[in-house]
Parts: C-alpha cells; structure tokens; sequence
C-alpha cells in the first residue's frame, strides 16, 4: 500500500502547531481507515528556525504518537526553502505527499478529495481557493495585480492557488531536479507537465497568531517569483529604449526644423524634461539589469538552500 506524508512548513507556529496537528493527524487516520494509505503514513513538520516553541511541540508530538517527524532548520530560510527540505526528505520513504500551511488556512478538509483525484490518476492535485472573501482589499487586488501580470508575460499560474497541493512521488523526483536558488516553487509545478487536477476550498482566517508573510515580505516574495520565472523586464527596457530613441529623434527633427524656420531658440524645458526622462529610463534599466544580476549571482554562488540542525524520526 501506498505511503502519504504531509508536509508542513513551520515559522514561529506555537499557537496553531498542535491543534493542526491534531486536524491533520484525524484526516490522515480516516484515510488509513479507508485502506486508501499505508499505517506507515505520516506528518513531516519542517521548522524553519523558529526561535519561539514550535520545535518543542514537535518533538512532544513524536513522543507521544510517532506519527509526527520534524526536521529543523538552522536559521530561518524561508517558507519555499522549508517546502524544499520536506519534499525531499519526504519522498524518500513516501509515494505521495502533500504540503498544507500550519495555520490550516488551507481547509485539510480538502485532503481526502485530493486524494481521491491522485486515485484517478493526477500526479499533481493544486488546491485551489475559490474566493478570497477572508483577504483584505489590498491583498486581493495586489495578488490579482500579480497573477494577471504574470500571465502577460507568458508565465503559467495556476489563479489563487498557493503551496497547498498533493503530488506523486515521480512528480516530486521531477520537480527535485530543478536546481534554481531562487525557486517560486509555484511557478515551478505547472512546467513538470502530468496529469493535473485541481480542488477548490474556502480558505479561512488564520486561527491564531500572526501572518508570517508581511507586506513586505510579501512583495519581495512576489518580485522574487516575477523576475525568477520571467525576463521580460529586461525586454521591457529594450522596448523603452526603442520608444525614448524615437521620442529623441522626433524631438532632434523639430528642433532642426524650426531652428531652419528662424523660430525661437527653445528654452531648458524640453531640455529638462528630456534630460530627466532618459535619466530615469536609464536608472530603471540598470536597475532591473542589476536585479538579474544579482539573481545570477546567487545562483552561481551555488550555497545551500538550507541547513539542517536536528532532525527526529525523520
Ligand atoms: N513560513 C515559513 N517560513 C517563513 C514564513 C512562513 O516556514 O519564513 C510558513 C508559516 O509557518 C506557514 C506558511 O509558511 O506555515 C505560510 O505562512 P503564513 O500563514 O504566515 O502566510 P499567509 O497565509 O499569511 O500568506
Ligand atoms: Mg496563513
């Protein structure tokens, strides 16, 4: 039979961590029930340096029922690094595994119909959340903002789906080799191909403390996945470049033209305003060059994604 675990990023969870637990621990016995996993089938929390007792609470759940393993970070590495380091350790032992928040925004009660869907043959199973009711005004718009953007760049998304999702072990091998440092693991899945599917689920407020992902996380978040997946920025500056290069050269043919004609000299306005459009052009240009500079950078310094501190039972 087949083995499922669930994977969990963990940051700063101690008031949600045990009674999610707890929900995902039920969900999962009900599958075992059913015949539909292993007995072997298992939780896998990754703590992603939390400096709070989230890793305490893990490892009072592994004494208590075994079924709960943590792997715990050296330093926090972020919410995509922590997803990483759980499919990886995961897939060693599992055949299916599915990655939910800690906070169980994401309804586990979607859980059995993902895996009904994985039954009928999806390698990967997106949850989907089907409203956004529960998100502030800014946040609803500025995550429609980003998806409709990406999509005109040419980059695949699927709408309002965050990291909750399921996948086979072969779509996780294939997903594995994709060596990026900078990884927008979202962006990612809907290039590994196989047979997709996705379930839609209201997603709730979060139960009990704080958002881990603050305005400006947020946004570094989303600038992270745009210019990871998509060089069209850096098309964008050529495109301008064009654009202010025909603007100069309309401008060059006026002012010989009404030079020619005995008009007036003109004054520093045009001048200014040139001077100062081409100015920011250009600091925008390099600026978004930089960008990918930079994100080179990183990838050819090849460091780890993370550390891994302790590990139990995993
Ligand atoms: N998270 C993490 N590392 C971080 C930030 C967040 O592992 O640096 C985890 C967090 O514990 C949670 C998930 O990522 O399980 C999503 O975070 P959160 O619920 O705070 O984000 P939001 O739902 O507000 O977007
Ligand atoms: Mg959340």
């Amino acid at each position: 039979m087949e083995k499922l675990t669930i994977v969990i990023p963990a940051y700063n969870e101690e008031e949600v961590l045990a009674s999610s637990l707890q929900r995902l621990l039920k969900i999962e016995d009900g599958l075992i029930e059913q015949q539909l996993f292993d007995r072997q089938s298992d939780i896998l929390v990754v703590d992603d340096g939390s400096t709070d007792r989230t890793w305490a609470i893990i490892n009072a759940e592994n004494h208590s029922g075994q079924r709960v393993k943590g792997i715990k970070f050296s330093r926090n590495f972020g919410h995509q690094n922590a997803l990483i380091a759980g499919m990886q350790q995961a897939i060693n032992t599992a055949d299916v595994v599915i990655t939910i928040d800690a906070d169980l925004q994401d309804d586990p009660n979607a859980i059995p119909t993902m895996v009904e869907k994985f039954a009928a043959g999806a390698d990967i199973v997106y949850g989907v959340r089907n409203n956004r009711a529960t998100d502030t005004w800014f946040k609803r718009n500025t995550a429609l903002l980003f998806y409709k953007t990406l999509k005109v760049l040419g980059v695949q998304l699927v709408q309002n789906h965050a990291d909750f999702r399921l996948m086979s072990r072969r779509a996780i091998q294939t997903f594995l080799k994709y060596p990026e440092r900078n990884m927008f693991i979202r962006g990612v899945i809907p290039m590994l191909g196989f047979k997709t599917d996705c379930v839609y689920y209201q997603r709730t407020p979060r139960l009990a403390g704080e958002s881990k992902y603050p305005l400006k996380k947020m946004l570094a978040f989303a600038w992270d996945g745009l210019t990871s997946l998509s060089i069209a920025p850096v098309r964008a500056i050529l495109f301008l470049g064009i654009f202010a290069s025909c603007l100069g050269i309309a401008a060059l043919i006026y002012s010989v033209a009404t030079k020619w004609l005995g008009l007036t000299v003109h004054g520093w306005s045009s001048l200014m305003i040139s001077i100062w459009i081409l100015g920011g052009f250009q600091m925008i240009s390099l600026g978004i060059l930089g960008e990918y500079v930079g994100k080179m950078m990183t990838e050819v310094k090849r460091r780890p994604r993370f550390t891994i501190e302790s590990t139990i039972g995993a």
